[in-house]
Parts: C-alpha cells; structure tokens; sequence
C-alpha cells in the first residue's frame, strides 16, 4: 500500500517524500480513508504508531480541497493534553502542510500569551491546543470555534487522567454541532468509552496492532532494592553500565527534582521533566537529551507522554506506577523501530502490589536480579504507598509477601505468546 494510493493530494505526497517515509504505517493505512471520506473516526493507538501523521494528513487534505474563506476562520482544532505534543503536533502540521496553502498555529500556557494571540489575529485554518489556554484566549474574545468542521482529541485517555474532561466538554459546547469528530486514544476504560459515545457520531473503529508488542521487544528486568538504597543503585547501573542515554521515570514531580539533583551531585548532567517546570525549561531539557549533553532525564509519566525520544537504549522505573498501563507507555519508549531496547524498574517492598499488576497485564513475569549491597529490606512493609505520600520503610515485619520480596529461586516456562515467564516462589 502506498500513500498514493489512500487518496491523498500531491502536495501532501511531496510533504511525506520530503519526510522520508515511504508506506503508510498500519494506523494511517486504517484511518486515513475513513477519515477523507468525513466520517467519525475513533483510533486506538498510542506515540510511535505514526498516529499524528495518521488524522493530519486526511484533516490537511480535507480543508485544502474545500473553499476557504478569505479571511481563514479556525476550520480545525486538535486538542492535546500537554504543551510538549501540542508542540510536536504543530511542528507535524507545519510540516505536512509546508506545499499547501494552509496556516496554522499552537497556543498552550505557560509562555506569554501574546504572539499566539496576533498569529491567530491574522487568520489561521488549523489550531493544535491544550485545553487551558484555549479556554483562556476563548474567553477573552481572542479566538472563536463557531466554525470548527473538523475536531480531533488527541490522547484522550491522558486527557481524562489530567482531569480535563470539564474542559474538553466546554471546548465542544463552543463548536458547531455538526462537525467531524476524530478521537485518539491509546487505552479504552469505561471513562473513555463514555466519552466517544458523547463526541463521536456513528464512528469508524480502527486499531494499531504493532507487529511487536513492547513487551516482547523490550527486555525487561526488575531490580528489587531497599526504598533507601534506589538512588546509589541508580547511579551505580548508570556510571558502570556507562550508558549515555537514560530515560528515568519518578511517580511524584518533587521526586524527580531530588532525583536529578543528586545525579548532577554524582557528576551525571540530569535534567528533570515534569508539569512544575516552565515550557523553556522543558523545551531545553529535551534539547539537550536528544543531543546527548544531558545524560538523564527524569520524567513524571504526565511530561514524557507524547514526546518523540527515537532510539532510547535505556529506560528505567525509579518507582513504578500505580497505573499499570503506564509501566507499557513508559516501556514503549525504548525498542522503537526494531532497535533493541533495556527497560529496567527498580522495586520496593512497598511497590509489590504495583508489580503484580503489571506482570498481569503484560502476561509475563519479568525477571528478578537483587545487586550486592542493593539488596531489599526484609523488614519493609508490602502495604503500597498511598497516593501524593511518601512512607519511609520498616513499618511492618515480616508480612508473608515480605519473605517474598526477598525470595529469589525460580523457574522459568513460556507464556502462550512464546514470551519467556516466571513462576517463582513470590507467588
Ligand atoms: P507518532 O506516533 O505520530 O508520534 O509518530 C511516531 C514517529 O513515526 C514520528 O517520528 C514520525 O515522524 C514517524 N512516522 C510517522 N509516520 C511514518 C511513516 N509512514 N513511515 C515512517 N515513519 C513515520
């Protein structure tokens, strides 16, 4: 299959030569007709499926084909949950529609409202936004939706985690009634499925299926280790393993800073990601990530989501999350396009219960390894933190799943999947 042959227009096959690709991934392929024929799409599919290019370059063509107005109302608004893939979307937008004639821009906040406001002044046919600014600058009379034709809501799932349901509904209390819907998202729980039913009319389902799921690219270890003890851990795996290229997750924001700080302490440059950081802060810390001066990122799941990390050899869980899905985004971003990719998570007692839960969703035990003078603490309680608190170990003794933690024999059997399993002693 190629992109000619879904339909797209010429100068849209020039923006995708000059791009490099070459076929339609297997999202595009399914969305893109659909999509050009003005129906309601609902995509399953999460970063790294070529899913931005998948409702962009349908949404491109569609208003470029139909007449516009002289004075280019906002005919399309693609709503994003963070600055980061706002950023990106725009910067794909700009891209695909470099041979068109079609304007657009990005609004987000946390950086002066200003430039954006006269960019949308002089007339633009696409907008990408996060909700909070377009609200804003709705609000004070500096834009207008009453002519949006074509909605897309990306990342819906990480929309409703961020608590931004309130505001995606006043977002479409703002657009005409009669409009395409296109909605993305890379998980579909009860929340999101009561979302489409309300957004989308009779839409088109379609799905990514990666060839390789991550968790079978992805080799995967856990390291259990005292709660104390992850960040020597840490920086020993980093100095000795030399790796150049670490992506690190934290649970909490302020983790991630005490994170960084003691990396950059240790002599690694670190610099940490997270929704307390203002936009040129971020925008300097990925920089320097892709181009190698900055060794560490430490990340909260709510920053790293959607940003475009190619290659990523190492990716490692300082403290795994309490939302099982989040540990597959987390991992999915190493062993991309068929590189080869490590994803390591290191493991408290108290973390157990998250552990279990993932092993569930991913149908595999994932390898256990305990590091001489890293070892768990056999006096921790398995009871899982509560959420926003930080507990200090040792509150209970000895708890069955205690003995567990620090239990290490095994044997090793293959789930149906062919995915090498474990059966140990700490079930
Ligand atoms: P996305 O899932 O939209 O974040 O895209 C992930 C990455 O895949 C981006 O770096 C895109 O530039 C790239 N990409 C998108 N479509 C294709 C394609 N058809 N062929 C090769 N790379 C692509």
């Amino acid at each position: 299959m190629s992109f000619k042959s879904l339909g797209l227009s010429e100068p849209l096959l020039r923006a995708i030569s000059k791009k490099g690709y070459e076929i339609p991934s297997p999202i595009q392929a399914k969305a893109i007709p659909p999509v050009l024929e003005g129906k309601d799409v609902l995509a399953s599919a999460q970063t790294g499926t070529g899913k931005t290019a998948g409702f962009t370059l349908p949404l491109l063509h569609l208003l470029s084909e139909n007449p516009k107005d002289k004075y280019r109302p906002i005919r399309a608004l693609i709503l994003t949950p963070t600055r980061e893939l706002a950023a990106q979307v725009y910067a794909n937008v700009k891209e695909y529609s470099e041979f068109l004639n079609i304007k657009s821009a990005v609004v987000f906040g946390g950086v002066n409202q200003k430039p954006q406001v006269a960019t949308i002044r002089q007339g633009i046919d696409v907008l990408v936004a996060t909700p909070g600014r377009l609200l804003d600058l709705e609000g004070q009379g500096a834009l207008s939706l009453k002519r949006v034709e074509i909605f897309v809501l990306d990342e819906a799932d990480r929309m409703l985690d961020m608590g931004f349901l309130r505001d995606i509904e006043r977002v479409m209390k703002l657009m005409p009634d009669k409009r395409q819907n296109l909605m993305f998202s890379a998980t579909f729980s009860k929340e999101i499925k009561k979302l489409a039913y309300t957004i989308l009319n009779n839409p088109v389902q379609v799905e990514a299926t990666p060839e390789n799921t991550a968790v079978e690219v992805i080799e995967q270890k856990v390291h259990r280790v005292a709660k104390g003890k992850k960040t020597g851990l840490i920086i020993k795996l980093i100095s000795e393993g030399n790796w150049k290229q670490v992506l690190v997750f934290t649970r909490t924001k302020h983790g991630a800073n005490n994170l960084c700080k003691k990396m950059i302490g240790a002599g690694i440059t670190a610099a940490a990601i997270h929704g307390n950081k203002s936009q040129g802060a971020r925008t300097k810390a990925l920089a320097g990530f892709k181009t190698g001066s900055v060794r560490v990122l430490v990340a909260t799941d709510i920053a790293a989501r959607g940003l475009d990390i190619p290659l990523l050899p190492h990716v490692v869980n300082f403290e795994l999350p309490n939302i099982s899905e989040d540990y597959v985004h987390r991992i999915g971003r190493t062993g991309r396009a068929g590189a080869s990719g490590e994803a390591i998570s290191l493991v408290s007692a108290d973390e157990t219960s998250y552990l279990r839960s993932i092993e569930k969703l991913i149908d595999m035990r994932i390898d256990v390894e305990i590091i001489e003078g890293f070892e768990p603490d056999p006096n921790a309680s398995t009871e899982p933190i509560k959420q926003g608190q930080n507990r200090s170990q040792g509150r209970g003794r000895n708890s069955s799943s205690n003995s567990r933690s620090s239990g290490n024999t095994r044997t090793t059997n293959r789930n149906k999947s062919g995915n090498r399993r474990r059966s140990d002693n700490r079930s």
